[in-house]
C-alpha cells in the first residue's frame, strides 16, 4: 500500500524545494540496505557511511525523505516526560533509564548540528508541563519529587506568572522544567539528508513491498526493481508492523497538527508579546501547543487509531476544526481564521512505552517506537543501531538496552479494540485541555 503525503505541513513547506530526486528503477546489489528515511534511517546511514566510506549503502523511502512523523513533528527535543501513554514510569529506577537515553538523544543531536553548522532553530528555553485544572498540581507534586531526586530544574509556576510567560490565562498550574530544547523538525531533518555521505544513495517515492531472507542474503521488492543486500535495519517507525517487524510488540498511531500563519504586530501585543515557548500536556490526550520563534502557534490536540497510510481531506478537516477551537480557547481575542495548514503524521507505540532497538535476525535490524521523544531518541538509534549492526558495543548501546524491552501485544481485532478504548478513556479525562 502507498503512503499518502498530505502535503499541507507547514514545517515542509517552509523549506526550498529539493532537486535530484531518484527512485528505484532497476536491480541492484548492496551491502547494506536501511528502510525509512526519517531521523532513524538517516543517522543510521550516515553513521554507516562514516565507518565504510568504500561500501555501497542505500536508503530508500516510499515518500519523499524526511516527510514522515520527521519532518511533521512538534518538535520538542525532551530530556523529560510526564506521560507517554498507556503505562506510566513509576518507579525511579526506569524513569532514570528513560531519561538517561533522551540525555544521550540530545547530545547526539547538539553534536549533529554543531558538527554540520545547522541552523533549525534551535533554542534551549526548556519547556512547560501545564493544565488549566488547578487540583492537577497534585500530579505535578509528584513529578517535581521524581525531578528532584534525578537533578532536574524545575520550578511550579501559577496562573499569573504563567499567563505573562505565555500571552494566555488559560493555564492554572505547570512544572517548567530548564532542559529541552525548542526546533524546527523540517529544518532539522533536511540538514540530516543534505549531509548524507557520497556512498549513501537514497531511492525516494520506492516502497518496499515485501523482503525475504535465504542463507544469510536478504531480498527486497519494489515496484521498479529489486535489492539484494548482506544487511538491512529498518527505521520505518509507524510502518515497523505493516512490514511484519515485531508486529506483536507496536501498533501504529494517527496525529495531527495544525499551524497558524506568523501573527501580526498587533495580534502578537494583545497577547503580551511572549518569547518562544512550548508547552506539553499533563494528561495524555491534552493539547501540546507551541509558539514559535517566528509568532505562529502550533497545536497537536489529537492521537488515534486510523489507517496510518493515508488521512482524506475531510478527515483531516474535521480534526483541523477541532484544533481552531483548541486555539480559541486559549487565545480568544486572535481572529478565527489564522490557522494555516493542518497535517497528520504516524507514530509508532508500544504496550510499556518502551523502544524497539533489536537484531532480530541474522543481519536484520530494527529500531524505532519513540513515543513523544523521536527527535533526539531517533537520531541516537539511528547511529546506535548501526553500530551494533556492525557486531560493535558502544556505551550508548549499553545505555539503551540497560531499558526494559517492549511487552507483547494482542492481535487484531482485540489490540485496536483495546487502544481505541483506552484512547476514548485518556481524551474523556483530557477534555478540559484538548
Ligand atoms: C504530529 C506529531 C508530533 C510529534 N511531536 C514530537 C515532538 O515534539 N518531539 C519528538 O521528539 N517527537 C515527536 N513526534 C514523534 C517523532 O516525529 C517520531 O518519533 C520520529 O520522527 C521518528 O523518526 P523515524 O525516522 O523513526 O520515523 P519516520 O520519520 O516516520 O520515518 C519513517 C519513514 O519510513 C518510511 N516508510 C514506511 N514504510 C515504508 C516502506 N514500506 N518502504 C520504504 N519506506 C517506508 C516512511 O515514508 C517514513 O519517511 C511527533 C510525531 C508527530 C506525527
Amino acid at each position: 500500500m502507498n503512503i499518502v503525503n498530505d502535503s499541507t505541513c507547514s514545517w515542509i513547506n517552509d523549506l526550498p524545494l529539493r532537486t535530484n530526486i531518484k527512485s528505484l528503477q532497476s536491480n541492484e546489489d548492496s551491502e547494506w540496505l536501511i528502510i525509512g528515511a526519517g531521523y532513524t534511517g538517516l543517522s543510521a546511514a550516515r553513521k554507516l557511511g562514516q565507518l565504510y566510506p568504500n561500501q555501497k549503502i542505500i536508503l530508500v523511502d516510499a515518500q519523499l525523505a524526511g516527510e514522515g512523523a520527521s519532518g511533521r513533528n512538534s518538535g520538542y527535543l525532551v530530556d523529560t516526560t510526564l506521560n507517554d501513554g498507556f503505562t506510566s514510569n513509576k518507579d525511579l529506577d526506569n524513569y532514570k533509564k528513560k531519561t538517561d537515553i533522551y540525555n544521550l538523544g540530545i547530545n547526539v543531536v547538539k553534536k549533529f548540528i554543531n558538527d554540520y553548522q545547522v541552523d533549525c532553530d534551535w533554542n534551549e528555553c526548556g519547556k512547560y508541563f501545564a493544565s488549566s485544572k488547578k487540583e492537577d498540581e497534585k500530579i505535578l507534586r509528584n513529578f517535581s519529587d521524581t525531578l528532584k531526586k534525578l537533578g532536574f530544574t524545575h520550578n511550579l509556576l501559577s496562573n499569573n506568572e504563567l499567563s505573562k510567560r505565555l500571552g494566555t490565562n488559560f493555564y492554572n498550574v505547570a512544572l517548567y522544567t530548564k532542559g529541552g530544547v525548542l526546533l524546527h523538525p523540517g529544518k532539522l531533518v533536511r540538514a540530516m539528508i543534505d549531509v548524507l555521505p557520497k556512498n549513501v544513495c537514497l531511492y525516494e517515492n520506492s516502497s518496499l513491498l515485501s523482503w525475504s531472507e535465504t542463507k544469510d542474503i536478504i531480498s527486497c521488492k519494489f515496484k521498479n526493481g529489486r535489492v539484494i543486500t548482506k544487511k538491512i535495519i529498518f527505521a520505518t517507525n509507524g510502518f515497523l508492523k505493516s512490514l511484519g517487524i515485531k508486529s506483536n510488540y507496536n501498533f501504529p498511531i494517527t496525529l495531527t497538527a495544525s499551524m497558524t500563519r506568523p501573527l501580526t504586530d498587533d495580534e502578537f501585543k494583545s497577547i503580551g508579546q511572549p518569547k518562544e515557548w512550548g508547552v506539553l500536556p499533563i494528561r495524555p490526550m491534552g493539547a501540546t501547543i507551541r509558539m514559535t520563534k517566528d509568532r505562529r502557534i502550533l497545536i497537536r490536540n489529537t492521537a488515534e487509531v486510523h489507517n496510518p497510510f493515508k488521512m482524506s481531506e475531510s478527515d483531516l478537516n474535521k480534526r483541523s476544526i477541532n484544533q481552531k477551537i483548541g486555539i480559541k480557547k486559549r487565545f480568544p481575542q486572535l481572529p478565527e481564521n489564522i490557522v494555516k495548514s493542518s497535517w497528520s503524521g504516524v507514530v509508532s507505540r508500544t504496550r510499556n512505552s518502551s523502544q524497539i532497538f533489536e537484531k532480530i535476525d541474522n543481519n536484520i535490524f530494527a529500531a524505532g517506537c519513540y513515543n513523544g521523544s523521536g527527535i533526539g531518541v531517533g537520531t541516537l538509534f539511528g547511529e546506535q543501531i548501526a553500530i551494533k549492526a556492525t557486531h560493535e558495543n558502544s556505551k550508548e548501546i549499553k545505555t539503551i538496552e540497560a531499558r526494559r524491552k517492549p511487552t507483547w501485544l494482542p492481535p487484531n481485532p482485540f489490540l485496536n479494540f483495546g487502544v481505541k478504548g483506552r484512547l476514548i478513556y485518556e481524551r474523556f479525562k483530557a477534555r478540559s485541555d484538548i
